[in-house]
């Protein structure tokens, strides 16, 4: 496959990188050779500064032996020291201790100066050249090397320049240059003085150049180069490359480089020029100003950074090759699967596609196919074909699968709208069942309530009549749960929130499961949180199915130990602005029997019961299910924790509204929304002793203009009642110290009390409770939980008042005075069944089918008249609540 490939990206890669890492390195050599040229120029103008420094301080020997020669000369002379042999042994002393480059030295005087008996004098001594035609004569050994001549004679000193010159000019001069027996000599001349500033004569000194140009004869740095000293005028003393020329004493005219430079140079005095191929470094000899230059070639400079960027090319290029070898290997390693696989699946599909359909898209990827089979590319493009291909083939693929899902969704909206029908006729078959079950069973309950207060029955049938009860009882409870089960599965049931006061309801609750808990010897322990909010909204009445469902299943599953009601809340949000959240939860806890591991998940199915017969016979098996569909209705789950023998736990969490105006809403009646009382502050006392209870009447009462007092027991309540002298007292009956039957009967027993209302409130079940309190004096009975509007209907009628509205701005008049307790007189309800129709009709919102049922009972019997009539006024208005408490009055307790 590798083969195939005409521009692999591997040869691709290798080439890009390589070129990219010789632009690094090109740059990089660069700034390398910038680096590089600077430190070289410093270097060369280093060496060329300790060569220019080095004769220098030869040259200041030189010049030091002729101010010495000039002293000396000065001091012998105002000595009156005249004798010549005197003078010529001081030159002769001096040229020995003198500078290696001195080769001849001397002084002359002016005419009488020095050596007063003669004119003119110059004792010269000079190094012997071994060539035929010197002046003077030769010194005797051991200083043959040595010759000396007197310059009168032999050269006629004050006829020369280096004589009159001087003279003249007062000053120390180098003279030029000269040629002198092959080699360059220069002569370093200065007039003597004394002190009068008389000229006593001249001093002179021959200095070697051609063994100054010997010294600076080495490289000017380890790459090459060379020095050249060139004299003011321009002549050549040291010129390493030509050493001829120098010694020839050509001029800088001579060599045309030197020609450039010399002019590029002018007067300055040091500095750096660049000429084609060279650098000159140049600088000034102090003294006798010639030029020192050191000229280094610009290879010499370029050389090290060559080999460094070749070098480094190479490397970098050996080092790259073999990680791009490596990358490559590597990638078409792990290439090549993946592109067999994508030909393979081209291939594959290419065949499906054609045996599918002609379609063009799949032709035009068979071309596409062909393509990539006749031209060899790099890995991408091939990866890019199949992609290509694959691409248009899922394409083709998702087209078909949206048909599909398109036909398949069509078969299932069918399928869910016949299953749609067929669950509303499952609800209907059991709406209708029920109701056609209830009415006979309602029938029987009536009836076996009624013959048990019979006095003529014997134990034993009265017995039977309880069994008759209790399994109509159950059957009713069943039919109830299975409408409920139905309608949440059918998804009719609906929460239906509303505003109430949360503790009172736990409380009642409570209550309400504790007399089940205690027949069996069990205690109810229940734990309210201390920061339960006051009023909250939610379904009250399928909050407390769930909550008695659980506290009543917890019981029935215990026989010792206790069952435990625990209320736990948090506030989660909420502002002055905007009501709180509250998280709260309820669980029960129980010491029964307990739900072995693998029935925990069964017991929330309907019907499914657990554990022992007997007990199973108590229930229905759709508690659980009920509930947990409730819970779920409330966003929760309903939990449940169990130990077979050591008990349950069960519990749940919901998020509700906190409802600070439950109070107010629950005073909204017919005629709108109880504020206040006309012309009266009624006086009331609650003897209760739970808290809760007393505090939900308290928030009902006080602000619509009761004046409230509280009593936690009846002897508590018996003696705030003959001190307050209260319009009114309502009080609960199980209590403690006094209960509320002693508290009623010492209650009438009082001539100022004797008169005062009392409205019995109490959650027992028990029908007695009801009658055994009414026989002690009480003028209402009402259970508990505390219906708002019965309890503010009973205090209107005892207490004869008369409501304000919110709503109207008239005052109202209640309709629980005389002339309604009259009213109410005449009214004959129908029978209980058609009582329990018209109430389930209510229940189920069904006006239409109410209204005929009405009609029906008024062709019946006329006497029903007024009882419809009410009906009718509710139902016109769709007032569904009032319609079920109307007939709900009717109905039996139970
Ligand atoms: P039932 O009407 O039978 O009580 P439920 O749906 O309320 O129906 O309960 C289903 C089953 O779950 C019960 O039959 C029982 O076996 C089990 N169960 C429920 N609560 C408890 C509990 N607190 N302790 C033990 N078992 C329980």
């Amino acid at each position: 496959m590798k083969n195939s490939i005409r521009h692999s990206i591997g040869s691709r890669l290798f080439f890009y990188v390589l070129s990219g890492a010789l632009v690094g390195l090109g740059s990089m050599s660069y700034f390398f050779y910038q680096a590089l040229e600077s430190r070289a120029k410093n270097e060369i103008q280093g060496n060329l500064s300790t060569q220019v420094e080095s004769i220098e301080a030869e040259l200041s020997r030189v010049e030091q032996s002729l101010n010495n020669l000039s002293a000396t000369v000065k001091t012998l002379s105002q000595q009156k020291i005249s004798e010549p042999q005197i003078y010529k042994a001081l030159v002769f002393d001096l040229l020995q201790q003198g500078s290696p480059l001195t080769t001849g030295f001397g002084f002359g005087q002016t005419p009488f100066k020095v050596v007063t008996e003669r004119q003119w004098y110059w004792p010269y001594f000079y190094l012997d050249k071994n060539t035929p035609g010197q002046i003077g004569t030769r010194l005797p050994p051991p200083h043959e090397d040595i010759r000396y001549a007197e310059l009168a004679q032999e050269d006629e000193y004050y006829r020369q320049e280096y004589y009159t010159k001087v003279l003249a000019g007062g000053k120390n001069v180098w003279l030029e240059p000269y040629q002198w027996h092959g080699i360059t000599m220069t002569t370093y001349t200065g007039p003597i003085f004394n002190d009068r500033r008389e000229a006593l004569g001249v001093a002179g000194l021959d200095v070697n150049v051609t063994a100054i140009g010997e010294e600076v004869k080495a490289p000017v740095t380890w790459g090459g180069g060379y020095f050249v000293i060139l004299s003011e005028q321009g002549n050549l003393l040291a010129y390493p490359p030509n050493p001829d020329k120098a010694k020839a004493l050509a001029t800088y005219w001579d060599i045309p480089q030197l020609k450039d430079v010399w002019q590029q140079i002018g007067k300055h005095q040091s500095g750096m020029i660049f000429t084609p191929g060279k650098y000159w470094a140049y600088q000034r000899i102090e003294g006798t100003n010639w030029l020192m230059l050191a000229a280094v070639p610009q290879s010499v400079v370029l050389r090290p950074v060559l080999a460094i960027t070749v070098g480094g090319a190479l490397g970098a290029g050996a080092v790259l090759a073999l990680v791009v070898t490596l990358f490559v290997r590597q990638l078409n390693r792990r290439l090549k699967p993946i592109l067999e696989e994508c030909k393979r699946l081209a291939a594959d599909n290419a065949q499906k596609a054609s045996r599918f359909t002609q379609d063009e898209t799949i032709a035009s990827d068979n071309n596409q196919q062909q393509l990539f089979d006749q031209q060899p590319a790099d890995e991408l493009e091939v990866l890019e074909h199949s992609f290509h291909q694959m691409a248009s083939q899922l394409k083709a693929s998702f087209e078909e699968l949206e048909l599909r899902v398109e036909e398949r969704t069509a078969e299932l909206k069918q399928a869910k709208e016949l299953a749609d029908a067929a669950n509303r006729a499952k609800s209907e078959f059991l709406t209708n069942m029920s109701h056609e079950l209830r009415t006979p069973l309602n029938g029987i309950l009536g009836y076996a309530q009624i013959l048990q207060r019979s006095q003529s029955l014997a134990k034993r049938e009265k017995q039977g009549i309880e069994i008759i009860r209790q399994c109509g009882q159950h059957l009713l409870t069943l039919i109830n749960d299975v409408l409920d089960l139905s309608k949440i599965e059918a998804q009719k049931l609906e929460l239906q929130p509303i505003d109430f006061h949360l503790p009172s309801f736990l409380q009642n609750v409570a209550e309400i499961c504790r007399i089940k808990a205690e027949q069996k010897g069990l205690s109810l322990i229940y734990q309210p949180d201390l920061h339960l909010p006051g009023g909250i909204r939610a379904d009250e009445k399928r909050l407390r199915q769930v909550l008695i469902n659980l506290l009543g299943n917890a019981v029935k599953f215990t026989d010792t130990g206790s069952v435990t009601f625990l209320v736990k809340c948090q506030k989660l949000e909420g502002n002055k602005d905007c009501p709180s959240i509250y998280k709260i939860r309820f669980q029960v806890e129980d010491t029964g029997v307990g739900i072995a591991s693998d029935q925990l998940d069964r017991i929330f199915l309907p019907f499914e019961q657990t554990g022992d017969a007997k007990k199973q016979s108590e229930g229905t098996g759709l508690g659980l299910a009920i509930s947990q569909k409730i819970v779920q209705l409330m966003n929760s789950t309903l939990n449940v924790q169990s130990q077979l023998g050591q008990g349950s736990i069960f519990w749940f969490d919901v998020e509700l509204l906190e409802a600070k105006e439950w109070a107010k809403s629950s005073r909204i009646s017919n005629q709108g929304v109880i504020v206040g009382i006309q012309d009266q502050q009624p006086k009331i006392l609650i003897v209760d002793d739970l808290w809760e209870n007393r505090s939900v009447i308290v928030s009902l009462l006080k602000p619509i203009g009761f004046e409230v007092f509280e009593a936690f027991n009846g002897q508590e309540g018996l003696q705030k009642a003959s001190q307050l002298q209260p319009d009114l007292i309502i009080t609960d009956l199980t209590m403690p110290v006094m209960d509320g039957y002693e508290m009623l009967k010492q209650i009438r027993q009082l001539p100022e009390l004797a008169h005062t209302p009392v409205i019995v409130s109490s959650a027992s079940v028990f029908e007695s409770d009801k009658y055994k309190s009414l026989d002690a004096g009480a003028n209402e009975f009402l259970p508990k939980p505390v219906q708002i509007d019965s309890l503010l209907e009973a205090l209107a009628k005892h207490l004869k008042l008369t409501w304000v509205y919110a709503e109207r701005s008239d005052v109202v008049e209640t309709q629980q005075t005389t002339e309604l307790e009259s009213e109410s007189a005449q009214i004959i309800p129908p029978p209980l069944e058609d009582l329990i129709l018209l109430h389930d009709l209510s229940r189920k919102g069904l006006i239409k089918d109410l209204l005929k049922e009405v009609e029906r009972l008024e062709n019946f019997d006329r006497k029903f008249i007024p009882f419809t009539q009410q009906l009718r006024q509710f139902a016109r208005e769709f007032q569904l609540r009032q319609i079920r408490t109307f007939v709900e009055h009717y109905l039996p307790t139970n």
